[in-house]
């Protein structure tokens, strides 16, 4: 098997290379700093967990190199602003927006998009971050520097949030996991949950739009596509070329894990449909020490990303798959006093969905 290098050495790198390896795949995640002749990237396939890098000895490198799968994507869909308006062109539809670059278009901005407009950053936000959330009025407290750096959003009032994480590979073929119900606070994803049987009409809407995209960019991998949901259809929020924490559920509970997949597809192995069989719980564990405690629970997997417990960082994740939802509500219940408080209500969302 073909070595793979993989941009970035997070999480997302760490669970590529558990994934490659009872494949015999060697995957080498690499920081940015990493000097080019100690990376095996020569007869490497590459890989990025990220989806922006600055300038380095390495990073120049490996602009220049073939085997770079979505090379040349990447500053497609990195910045808000091309992104956007892929997804325009291609007829998609996403919350109505405007790139932000005059601090006079604000009248104009809230009489065509509302009076609740969400500023992004165009370029470097996650996780919530360089956005601002803006009723008339509060446009003058936004930075100065921000304009021509951001898009203007119309604020959604959306059902529900659910994100579909699919895979191309060079011959076009596409696979799609069912949809994933996400619960987010702050800006910051807190849970998932997914369903083997999906809402046909959702899951169809959300997998000829993701398949729109991957083929007009001649995608190759695994490609995340956040979504609201409005009455009974999905407006895009944001795309990811990468495998996406709101996939990570499918480590304990598909056949083939997003982080497999995309290895799959980067180097043209066979990619048939992942099997999903049973109700999948991904919990983000945010800013909290490890708790020797959860593992006393049969049903729960333990990621942990051994990083630095900060507030606000991810630090691993737990997983839960199984078919019997009352044992899986069981489980939850009993996971909540395991949790600081401010988990409670997102492990309160999982088990109504459960029901
Ligand atoms: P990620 O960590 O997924 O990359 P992000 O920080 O890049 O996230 P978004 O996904 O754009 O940012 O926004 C984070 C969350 O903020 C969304 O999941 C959603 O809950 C809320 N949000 C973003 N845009 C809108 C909108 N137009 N209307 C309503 N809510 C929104
Ligand atoms: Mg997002």
């Amino acid at each position: 098997m073909k070595p793979v290098c993989v941009l970035g050495n997070g999480q997302l790198g760490r669970m590529l290379r558990q994934a490659g390896e009872p494949l015999g795949i060697t995957v080498y995640p690499v920081g940015l700093d990493a000097e080019p002749e100690a990376v095996p990237y020569q007869n490497s396939v590459i890989t990025a967990e990220i989806e922006r890098w600055p300038e380095t000895a390495l990073t120049q490198e490996l602009a220049r190199h073939k085997a770079f799968a979505n090379r040349d994507i990447f500053p497609r869909l990195a910045d808000r602003l091309p992104q956007k308006q892929l997804i325009d062109s291609l007829g998609l539809a996403t919350a109505p927006w405007q790139l932000l670059s005059d601090i006079r278009q604000w009248p104009q901005l809230f009489a065509e998009l509302g009076h609740f407009v969400i500023v992004k950053r165009r370029i470097g936000g996650y996780d919530g971050r360089g956005q601002w959330r803006i009723r008339p009025g509060d446009e003058t407290e936004l930075p100065t520097d921000i304009y021509g750096e951001c898009i203007a959003e119309q604020a959604i009032p959306f059902s529900g949030e659910v994100s579909l994480v699919g895979a191309r590979n060079e011959s076009g073929d596409c696979v799609f996991y069912p949809l994933t119900h996400n619960l987010h606070q702050d800006g910051i994803l807190r849970a998932s949950i997914a369903f083997p049987q999906e809402n046909c009409h959702l899951q169809q809407q959300a997998q000829n739009m993701l398949s729109a995209i991957m083929h007009e960019l001649k995608y190759v991998g695994v490609m995340a596509m956040e979504c609201f949901i409005v009455d009974d259809h999905l407006l895009i929020n944001e795309l990811a070329p990468r495998v996406h924490n709101s996939g990570h559920w499918t480590q304990n509970g598909a056949s083939i894990s997003q982080f497999e997949l995309h290895l799959r597809a980067i180097l043209d192995l066979p990619m048939p449909h992942p099997e999903v069989t049973a109700p999948s719980v991904m919990v983000n564990l945010i800013g909290t020490d490890i708790n020797n405690q959860w593992l006393s629970l049969p049903l729960v997997h333990l990621h942990w990303y051994e990083k630095e417990v900060r507030p606000a960082r991810k630090v691993g994740h737990l997983n839960l798959s199984y078919s019997d939802k009352n044992e899986l509500k069981d489980t939850l219940r009993k996971l909540i006093p395991m949790l600081p408080p401010e988990y409670q209500s997102g492990l309160e969302w999982v088990q109504e969905k459960l029901n």
